[in-house]
C-alpha cells in the first residue's frame, strides 16, 4: 500500500465513523478474515485505518488497500464486541461506495446482478427460470471443469426449484384460525426464486397465529445487497420503492413487516441512514423501519409462541443445530428467539454450535467472489457440525442456506438445511415438508 501519499484524493466516506475506533484490538479475534490471515489489514481495526488514511487522502486506494477492504466479509462480528460503539457496516458500506470494484469479472457482475437483475422482478424470473433449465440439462456441471474454483461454487449453487414453487405469494394469504391481526411480509428477491418454500412457511406459520398476511404484489427488492457491496445509489432508490411499496397496501394504520431474511430486516431496520440528506425521505424510513421485525422475533412474543406450541405436533426426534445469520445476531441483536422457538419444538433436540455466531463466508456475494476464502470458511464450521451429530441445519438468511447446502453438497453429505420457518411449519403439519434440495433436479 502506498502511504504517505502526496496529493491523494481525500475520499468522501462516512469518515467520522472511523474516529470512533479507539484501536484496544478486541475486534481482532471476533473476525474470520483476520483469523484466517492474521493480517492486520484484513482485521476490523487495519480496515478502519485504511479508511481513514483514505478519508483524509493519506493513501492511494491502490490494489492491496481495495482487495483488503474487499476481502471484509461485512459480518459485523466486530461491531458486536466494540466497546467504542464502532459503525463497522455503515462505515465499509460508505468506503466500498467510493472505491473501485477490483477486477473485471467482479465489476460486471455487480453491474448485471445490482443494476439489471435484482431491481427487475421479471428479469429475475426470467433468469431464475433460465439457470433452472439449465440445471436440468446439467450445464452447470458440464461447465464447472472450465471455471476453476468458481466453476465448484457454480456447479454446487443449489437447484432453482420448478415454477410453482417460484411463484409469488397470493396478495393476502388469509388467518387459518380465528384472524387476530394483520401484518404485511416481505418475499424478497433471491428468497422468492431460490426459496420460495420458505416464503410459504412462513405465511403459514403466521397464518396458524391468527394473521392475515398481505404482500406487495409488484415489490422487487429491498437493496441490501447493493448498500453492503457500496452501491448506495441504487441501494436509495430501492429503499424507496419498498418503503412505497409497503405503504401501499397499509390500512387504516401502519402495520408489521415481517422479514424472514436477516440480511434483508438488518438493512431495512437502517434505511434511515440511506438519507440523513433528504428530510422527507427520512422521515418516511424513520416510519417504515419501526415496523420493520425478523420473523422469529415477531413469532417468539409470548403469546403467539404459546399459540404456536399448542399446534405442534410430535413426531420422531431429530437433532439440529442452529446457525445464526451475522445480519441477525450481528446485524439487529436477535439470537435468544430462534433459539427458543426451536426449544418449543416437541421433536427437535437442537444442539448448540461453538461456531454459530461466525460468519459461515456466505456474506452476499463474497462466496461468488471469493470461493476459496468463503468455502474455507464453510469447511471448519461443516466439521463442527458434523462433530455435533445433528441432522438437519437451521439458519434464517437465503445466502447462508445456499452456501451451507453447497457445502454439504461438495463435502458429499446428506445434510438438509432449512430455514427456520420451514422447521417451525414442518412441526404444524406442513403438506410438502422440505428443504434445500441437495441434487439437479430431472425435469422443469
Ligand atoms: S465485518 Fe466481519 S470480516 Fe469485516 S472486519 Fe468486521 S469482523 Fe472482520
Ligand atoms: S474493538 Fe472497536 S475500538 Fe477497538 S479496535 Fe476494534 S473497532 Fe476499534
Amino acid at each position: 500500500m502506498n502511504s504517505p501519499a502526496t496529493g491523494a484524493r481525500r475520499l468522501p466516506l462516512d469518515y467520522d465513523l472511523t474516529l470512533d475506533c479507539i484501536h484496544c484490538g478486541l475486534c481482532l479475534n471476533s473476525c474470520p478474515t483476520y483469523r484466517e490471515s492474521g493480517r492486520e489489514s484484513e482485521g476490523p481495526r487495519g480496515r478502519i485505518h485504511l479508511m481513514r488514511a483514505l478519508g483524509e487522502g493519506r493513501l492511494e486506494p491502490d490494489t492491496d488497500c481495495v482487495q483488503a477492504l474487499d476481502s471484509c466479509l461485512v459480518c459485523r462480528n466486530c461491531e458486536t464486541v466494540c466497546p467504542a460503539g464502532v459503525q463497522f457496516g455503515a462505515l465499509m458500506e460508505s468506503a466500498r461506495n467510493q472505491l473501485p470494484a477490483p477486477g473485471l469479472v467482479p465489476r460486471f457482475l455487480r453491474w448485471l446482478g445490482f443494476r439489471v437483475v435484482l431491481p427487475n422482478r421479471r428479469v429475475l424470473a426470467l433468469l431464475a427460470g433460465v439457470v433452472r433449465l439449465a440445471q436440468t440439462l446439467h450445464l452447470p456441471r458440464l461447465m464447472a471443469p472450465l471455471l476453476g474454483s468458481r466453476g465448484a461454487t457454480l456447479a454446487s449453487m443449489p437447484v432453482f426449484p420448478p415454477a410453482d414453487q417460484r411463484r409469488s405469494l397470493p396478495s393476502i394469504s388469509p388467518s387459518t384460525s380465528e384472524s387476530l391481526e394483520t401484518v404485511t411480509m416481505l418475499e424478497g428477491c433471491i428468497q422468492r426464486q431460490l426459496f420460495g418454500t420458505v416464503n410459504r412457511a412462513t405465511a403459514q406459520t403466521l397464518n396458524a397465529l391468527g394473521a392475515d398476511v398481505l404482500t406487495p404484489a409488484d415489490h422487487a427488492c429491498c437493496g441490501a445487497l447493493h448498500a453492503h457491496n457500496g452501491d448506495l445509489e441504487e441501494a436509495r432508490q430501492l429503499a424507496q420503492e419498498t418503503i412505497q411499496a409497503f405503504e401501499a397496501i397499509d390500512g387504516s394504520a401502519p402495520l408489521p413487516i415481517v422479514v424472514n431474511s436477516a440480511g434483508c430486516g438488518a438493512h431495512m431496520s437502517e434505511y434511515p441512514r440511506l438519507f440523513a440528506d433528504d428530510p422527507d425521505w427520512l422521515a418516511r424510513a424513520n416510519a417504515f423501519s419501526e415496523r420493520v421485525t425478523d420473523f422469529s422475533k415477531f413469532v417468539a412474543q409470548p403469546d403467539r409462541a404459546r399459540r404456536l406450541q399448542a399446534q405442534f405436533k410430535a413426531g420422531p426426534e431429530r437433532k439440529l443445530a442452529w446457525d445464526d445469520p451475522c445480519h441477525l445476531c450481528h446485524g439487529q441483536e436477535i439470537s435468544a428467539e430462534p433459539r427458543n422457538l426451536l426449544d418449543l419444538i416437541p421433536a427437535a433436540k437442537r444442539v448448540e454450535l461453538a461456531s454459530s455466531q461466525s460468519c459461515c463466508g456466505s456474506a452476499g456475494i463474497h462466496a461468488l467472489l471469493h470461493p476459496e476464502e468463503s468455502n474455507a470458511l464453510l469447511d471448519a464450521k461443516i466439521e463442527e457440525f458434523q462433530a455435533s451429530g445433528a441432522e438437519l441445519l437451521v439458519t434464517a438468511n437465503p445466502g447462508c442456506q445456499m452456501h451451507w447446502q453447497a457445502g454439504f453438497q461438495r463435502a458429499n453429505l446428506k445434510v438438509q438445511t432449512q430455514h427456520l420457518a420451514e422447521t417451525i411449519a414442518d412441526s404444524l403439519g406442513r403438506e410438502s415438508p422440505g428443504g434445500s434440495p441437495t441434487s439437479s433436479p430431472t425435469k422443469s
